[in-house]
């Protein structure tokens, strides 16, 4: 048993556990299918494998070919693992806020890495995709994965991961939860689900509050891998070939909050470590288990492990920043807001005379990717501009021509204490963060007096 002769035979067969401590108060079965157990630690080594194999039984793929995608993660390691085994070559482009561990993940396996920027319209020439489907184009042998519209990711998961649920849950399973990033996971192993069941079983995404998959408008969110980004300069949103919506019977949103609380809940209570979009997917699951009776089934999807992101949502600094946390007591940074500058932004398109509008007799202000100025996410903040440098400047000129570095973010819940350390010598003005989005704007002297203050008592 579980002897194989490749890695990529290795694929699939993991664990489902039942979760017992945060499903309190819940009749349901709650039961998570464990996707980091696959060899390269995700759920995209069964797309990764099956692409291959497509590709291969294709002829697009052959002996001393070199495999080609563009991705920002577990599908690039799944295919670089896989392609090793094979004597493949492997180019993965990546977008510039890939984490170093993704990137030396992928080096490990000899895949060549490509990094671009990241915060690109998907008709932008130099659009992550855009570079992969240009570099196989290009190489010799080269082939496109192209796992957003490639019909086998989805075939991997109708063919192995639906037949493994039903099988696990002896038929029991009566609801199927999962993120939607491809849409490859939900949508196959949805419809295996659905016509092994006759239909009995219910299929629920989980999307990122902002994700365009269940209305959002596109604005950036913290959860990474699952919903659908829009830059504002895209010229439509197009969704993946992969997700087919007819499979899915409803769609429950999750902030980044919820998505965070459960992550480090899974962790600490049911000794899961889960990466972000699996966190996600359990607080929907959670949520739906709330209101089904004691004989419902539920399975969520776990697609890897939290090790990818102990620098985020485990770590009490990062969460902090981000006012993420929950409230302490004592004076917290948010108490300060009342009697401040208005979270005041410049649009990223803005021209230097329109900025220097905005700014007034401010000395300078965050600019951020969004003209709409409500619910601006802190990790569309592009950079900032000071009134002096765009007083010098052409007045017709775009104002990211004139950036400066980021603002110091400090969140909503720190002490004060806790904040002026965080702001260290920035003298600038300083952005407040509650639970991801800008709150308010502060100057460093009202952080840095009051904190003061409160030292000595007054
Ligand atoms: N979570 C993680 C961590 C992933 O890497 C992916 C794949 N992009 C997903 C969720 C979504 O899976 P799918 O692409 O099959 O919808």
């Amino acid at each position: 048993m579980n002897v194989y002769e490749t890695v990529a035979a290795a694929i699939g067969n993991t664990a489902l556990v039942r979760l017992n401590a945060v499903t309190e108060g819940i009749e349901a079965a709650v039961y998570a299918k464990l996707e980091f157990l696959n060899p390269g630690g995700s759920v995209k080594d069964r797309a990764a494998r099956s692409m291959i194999e497509a590709a291969e039984s294709s002829g697009e793929l052959a002996p001393g070919g070199t495999v080609v995608e563009g991705t920002s993660g577990n599908t690039g390691i799944g295919l670089a693992m896989v392609a090793a085994s094979r004597g493949y070559r492997t180019i993965v482009v990546v977008p510039d806020k890939t984490s170093a561990e993704k990137v030396a993940f992928l080096r490990a396996h000899g895949a060549e890495v490509r990094v671009t920027e990241g915060a690109r319209p998907t008709d932008h020439p130099d659009h992550v995709r855009n570079i992969a489907r240009r570099i196989a184009d290009e190489t010799p042998g080269g082939w496109l994965a192209g796992q957003y519209d490639n019909p086998a990711n989805i075939g991997a998961h109708y063919a192995s991961t639906g037949p493994e649920l039903w099988q696990q849950t002896g038929g029991r399973i009566t609801h199927f939860v999962a993120g939607i990033g491809t849409g490859g996971t939900i949508s196959g192993t949805g419809r295996y689900l659905k016509e092994v069941s006759d239909g009995f079983v219910t299929v629920v995404g989980a999307d990122p509050l902002n994700s365009t998959y269940n209305g959002g408008d596109g604005r950036a969110y913290y959860i990474e891998s699952i919903g659908h980004f829009l830059h504002p300069d895209s010229p439509e949103d197009i969704w993946p070939e992969c997700y087919d919506r007819s499979v899915v019977d409803s769609i429950l949103t999750v902030t980044d909050r919820e998505a965070i609380t459960t992550v480090r809940a899974l962790a600490r209570r049911e000794g899961l470590l889960v990466g972000g979009s699996g966190g996600a997917a359990v607080a929907a699951a959670l949520r739906l288990a709330r209101t089904l009776p004691a004989d419902a089934t539920v399975v969520v999807l776990i697609p890897d492990s939290g090790r990818a992101y102990l620098s985020k949502y485990f770590d009490d600094d990062w969460v902090a920043r981000l006012g993420f946390d929950d409230r302490t007591g004592d004076v917290a940074v948010t108490d300060l807001l009342g009697d401040t500058l208005d979270p005041l932004t410049v649009p990223s398109d803005a021209t230097v005379a329109e900025a220097l509008e905005v700014l007034g007799d401010r000395p300078e202000l965050p600019v951020v990717l969004r003209r709409t100025p409500s619910s601006l996410v802190v990790a569309e903040i592009v950079g900032s501009v000071t009134r002096n440098d765009l007083i010098a400047a052409n007045p017709t000129s775009v104002v990211t021509e004139h950036l400066s570095v980021p603002l110091s973010v400090v969140g909503a819940f720190e002490s004060l204490g806790a904040a002026v350390k965080r702001i260290g010598a920035d003298t600038r003005t300083v952005v407040v963060a509650e639970s991801g989005i800008v709150s308010g704007l502060l100057s460093a002297g009202q952080l840095t007096d009051r904190s003061s203050g409160e030292r000595s008592g007054r």
